[in-house]
């Protein structure tokens, strides 16, 4: 299958191994992935985000409402689906509590200023169960006919050093461990250059079980003043 095919079914089994029951996707895009996680039954709050929401209203807003499949089958549980017009670098309380949070070609869109405030926003504030962050790998772009940035709109593309010592310090910063894997093999003969798309798999550290009278109340975020940024352009219940 096609890169961007093999990254949804890099968190399809993500999802297939962790069960979250919140999953948040952070530049949704046509929300395709958004489409794809609808269909498993462990999932019972979908929401993307993106700066854009206009190509999704005209693709797939089909796709993700209920249809007569949806009825015929009922869900065991409920789903339901959101979708806000909002950045990936402003804190929004309605993306807090979440299992699963996913950043699919997300970083290399955001400028030096932007990627600065990424982490405080997605580990610090929404601060989700687990984090799956995928970015191109440039060690895999010689391989490339034309060997420049892959999309014009990337403002970098890093190398799976620089990806690894961002994404190591980020994880220590807000207590997460971080693995790294990727989709799109090299070839045999290119081993070193790693996967063409980088992933890192971060999860949140578990409060050592010593220290729970130190640790902050779980749902202490809920006492925190709501804070509404972010734009509802679609929902959906089922
Ligand atoms: N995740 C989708 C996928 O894999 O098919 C789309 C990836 S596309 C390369 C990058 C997306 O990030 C675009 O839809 C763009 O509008 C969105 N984007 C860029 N900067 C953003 C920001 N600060 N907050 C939210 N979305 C952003």
């Amino acid at each position: 299958p096609p890169l961007y095919k093999q990254r949804y079914f890099f968190v399809k089994d993500i999802v297939n191994q962790y069960k979250p029951k919140k999953v948040a996707d952070l530049g949704c895009g046509n929300a395709t992935l958004l489409c794809m996680l609808k269909f498993h039954s462990c999932v019972q709050e979908l929401v993307g985000v993106d700066l854009l929401m206009d190509r999704l209203l005209d693709w797939n807003s089909d796709k993700l409402s209920p249809s007569i499949g949806d009825h015929l089958g009922p869900r065991d549980l409920d789903l339901s689906i959101v979708l806000y017009r909002g950045s990936a670098v402003e804190k929004d309380s309605r993306l807090l509590g979440f299992d699963l949070i996913t950043c699919i070609e997300l970083i290399e869109h955001l400028d030096s200023e932007d990627l600065a405030k990424f982490p405080e926003v997605v580990f610090g504030y929404f601060s989700p169960g687990m984090v799956v962050i995928s970015t191109p790998n440039s060690d895999f772009n010689p391989l490339f006919p034309a060997s420049t940035f892959r999309n014009s709109d990337h403002k970098f593309e890093w190398n799976q050093t620089q990806f690894q010592h961002w994404a190591s310090n980020v994880a220590k910063l807000y207590s997460y461990t971080v693995e790294f894997t990727g989709v799109g093999a090299p070839p045999p003969w290119a081993k070193h250059v790693g996967y063409c798309t980088q992933i890192g798999i971060f999860k949140k550290k578990q409060p050592d079980p010593g220290s729970w009278i130190l640790a902050k109340p779980t749902g202490s975020r809920i006492s925190e003043p709501e804070e509404h940024v972010y734009q509802v352009v679609f929902t959906a219940s089922f």
